[in-house]
């Protein structure tokens, strides 16, 4: 989730008179190792070994496929891509914009394949079970006549700007060293001026443009993510390149045309349009696109999301994100695709749908209660408004039979989700003990702004520094004692507010931080080197844990207290400290790599349940969150955060195909890549794969999945981590993890 600008100046109203600053934020420390897969003191267990004949359709659905041909397009054309074909008037391109023809340059390597253009289209935070005949009729029709995915994943931790890393690169975490929405730097991001901001935030949020550019900036290759993206390559190779929507994920697909100079954005050759465009913070956009929108009557700025997120007296949205997701898909298929189509070469875009997302974390269904949480009316019309934004992008390719036939559609999304306990902690009732619900936290209006003995956001932060005995401070907030120069200079004498919840409220301490991160120890000072003992970012299912002198006894210690904590759900330390019971290493969920961002030394997930067993939709997330019970969550390891939607359909997929094989979110651009008859170049191996099964004539078939556990050792108490995963060509495929009560010896035995 992201705090709007209100929500963050209603939290701080009372300190107004003070002399307080909101951070953006951004940064970088290399630091690399790497390890392909995981082999330190655990139990690996193989369970079964299950082999999939490749399956073929089923002849109903098969014949599904043929009866969508409606546009009269001759069936070698491949099915048509929307359920509802008709053209929408005045948004079809001329029969002249066959991708073929055009000034291809030279470096393009696809001479042995038909040109082919790419869609990407991402439903942020839509569930598998989501998709149903009446809320998603669109994607439930490309499910039958395209390739299903049915045992497809989000990459750990669940988050949105992790997975844009790996759907963008082809990469996992511990390669693109995005992990999490917001992580910390290693330096206060904007400290070199970029954009003329004075030093900020340490714990950068990814969600912004800025900060994505001031991470660039700091890396020698100006690009952090430090692979290249599949964007970027087609980009390089004289495709025409989009990427269009949510702001954070959508820059992340070619973040290097962020890097900038002059401290300030250079006019970047991929189109991108996000919540951004057209402001202060915007990405420039070239002449060329800027005349397009204005021809096609938009306008040069998107229109804005009106979507509250409530307060924990106050229920949020009870609206979709309609008209700004409008904006988009009327900017994709009124004005960006036809000038792509004008200049005749072959197209990359992706769409990043905020909805169903925003909508389920701020929806107003179902304040302070767990159920219906997010499968209420509000969070249902966000996965149409999804689906509505698919069917008209797929009815412009649809339109021209020479476009559908040379256009392949790939859609997933970024990550599954659960209903909010800031409470609960299991599906009978009970609630968590834990010393930060002790408190009665107090909002800028002097009522209660976290329900009486609940979790407050930061509970992680706060819970720790008791732990440790540390001060903390809130990094998203700056304060300058008293006669000190103006306010948020970001010079020497600038603090970071304190965090007591203790302590009432005043102008120079604050009983919960804004967003959940926190900074344990040091002094607080806003300086290059940041002195914290602990970094903890707030990622809602899961909080990152860095310790950056490495102190193993530290590591060991927090662990432990980790496990015995009733919001635990799964923990998982830096393999670089050794085994420590309690938690499997890192690496055993592909987050060791060759990143160049700093890498957490502790990964906390929260616990999640489901209300109804079997039943991924009744799923429950504790979470660290500004959000409230019964509002919308991910990052966690449940199913529920693992299984996202995937699908694709178009002239190099299979019709009517149902995939059974383990897929993630890594694997969509190596197989895009195969389909333009591209190399995505390499730094790391932590890499997906190239789909072959859903693909003609290229299946394997018959290779055998493999399920497995993993086990950590355990706490003298019993605690261990259990991962549960798929293998598959030497890809690991992570379904969930949990804290178990098992014994060692009995742990052994399990599943
Ligand atoms: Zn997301």
């Amino acid at each position: 989730m992201r705090l709007s600008v209100r929500d963050l100046v209603r939290f701080f109203a009372a300190l107004s008179a003070c002399t307080v600053t909101l951070i953006a934020a951004a940064c970088t420390e290399p630091r690399s190792t790497s390890a392909q897969t995981p082999a330190p003191a655990v139990v690996a267990q193989t369970n079964s070994a299950t082999r999939f004949a490749s399956t073929a359709p089923s002849a109903s659905t098969a014949l599904s496929a043929s009866t969508a041909l409606a546009t009269g397009a001759s069936p070698s054309a491949g099915p048509a891509l929307s359920a509802s074909t008709a053209p929408s008037a005045g948004t079809a391109p001329s029969a002249s914009t066959a991708p073929s023809a055009g000034p291809v340059p030279s470096a393009n390597a696809t001479p042995s394949r038909p040109h082919r253009n790419i869609i990407i289209f991402v439903a942020d935070g839509l569930r598998h079970d989501s998709v149903n005949a009446v809320d998603a009729p669109t994607l439930f029709s490309l499910r039958k006549r395209g390739v299903h995915f049915i045992n497809s994943h989000s990459l750990y931790p669940t988050l949105t700007t992790p997975n844009a890393s790996a759907i963008a690169t082809g990469h996992y975490l511990g390669d693109t060293g995005d992990f999490s929405n917001t992580e910390y730097a290693g330096y206060p991001t904007f400290n070199h001026g970029d954009f003329g901001k004075s030093a900020g935030t340490p714990t950068a949020f990814l969600e912004n443009d800025p900060a994505l550019a001031d991470l660039d900036a700091h890396v020698p290759s100006g690009n952090f993510l430090n692979e290249e993206s599949l964007l970027a390559l087609a980009r390089q190779h004289g495709f025409n390149t989009a990427a269009i929507g949510k702001l954070g994920p959508v820059a992340v697909q070619d973040v290097s045309q962020l890097n900038p100079t002059d401290h300030h954005f250079p006019t970047p050759q991929t189109v991108i349009l996000d919540d951004s465009t057209g402001s202060d913070s915007g990405i420039p956009l070239a002449l060329e696109v800027r005349s397009a929108l204005v021809a096609a009557g938009l306008g040069t700025r998107p229109t804005t999301r009106d979507q509250p997120t409530g307060t924990v007296s106050v229920p949020g949205t009870m609206a979709a994100n309609i008209g700004q997701q409008k904006w988009f898909a009327d900017a994709a298929t009124q004005a960006v695709l036809p000038l792509f189509a004008r200049n005749g070469r072959p197209f990359v875009l992706v769409f990043w749908s905020r909805d169903p997302d925003g909508t389920q974390h701020n929806h107003g269904d179902s304040l302070n209660e767990l159920q219906p949480g997010i499968n209420g009316p509000t969070s249902r019309a966000a996965v149409a408004n999804a689906d509505a934004n698919l069917k008209q992008l797929l009815d412009y390719v649809d339109a021209e039979p020479t476009l559908r036939a040379s256009t392949d559609i790939f859609v997933t999304s970024d990550h599954g989700f659960a209903t909010i306990s800031k409470h609960e902690i299991d599906g009978r009732g009970h609630g968590s003990t834990s010393y930060p619900t002790r408190f009665t936290y107090l909002g800028a209006d002097g009522k209660p702004d976290v329900h009486p003995g609940w979790l407050p956001p930061g509970f992680l932060a706060i819970d720790l520094a008791h732990l440790l005995g540390l001060a903390l401070f809130d990094p998203d907030i700056q304060i300058a004692p008293a006669g000190a120069g103006p306010q948020g200079e970001g010079n020497a004498s600038g603090r970071y507010l304190p965090i007591d919840p203790t302590k009432p409220n005043s102008k120079t301490s604050r009983q919960h931080s804004a967003t959940g991160n926190g900074l344990l120890g040091g002094t607080g000072v806003i300086q290059d080197h940041i002195d914290a003992r602990v970094i903890v970012t707030a990622g809602g299912g899961t909080d990152l844990i860095y310790i950056p002198d490495h102190d193993r006894a530290l590591a060991q210690r927090v662990v432990d207290f980790l496990s015995r904590q009733d919001y635990t759900g799964a923990l998982f330390v830096d393999s670089a400290f050794g085994s420590i019971p309690g938690a499997l290493p890192m690496n055993a969920i592909a987050l060791e790599g060759t990143a160049v961002m700093p890498r957490p030394s502790i990964v906390v997930s929260f616990k999640s349940f489901l209300l109804k067993q079997g039943d991924l939709l009744s799923a429950v997330q504790v979470s660290d969150t500004l959000l409230q019970e019964g509002q919308g969550m991910h990052g966690g390891f449940g199913r529920e955060a693992t299984f996202n939607n995937m699908v694709a359909i178009g002239p190099d997929f299979k019709q009517a195909f149902t995939d059974p094989l383990p897929v993630s979110n890594a694997d969509v651009a190596p197989t895009l890549a195969h389909i333009l008859g591209l190399q995505l170049p390499s730094v790391g191996n932590l890499q997906g794969r190239v789909l072959e099964e859903a693909l003609p004539g290229e299946a394997r078939g018959t290779d055998p999945v493999r399920h497995r556990s993993l086990i950590s050792p355990a706490t003298a108490t019993g605690k261990a981590t259990r991962l549960l995963y798929q293998e598959l060509h030497g890809r690991h495929y992570f379904d969930s993890a949990a804290l178990t009560d098992s014994k060692p010896a009995k742990a052994k035995a399990a599943r």
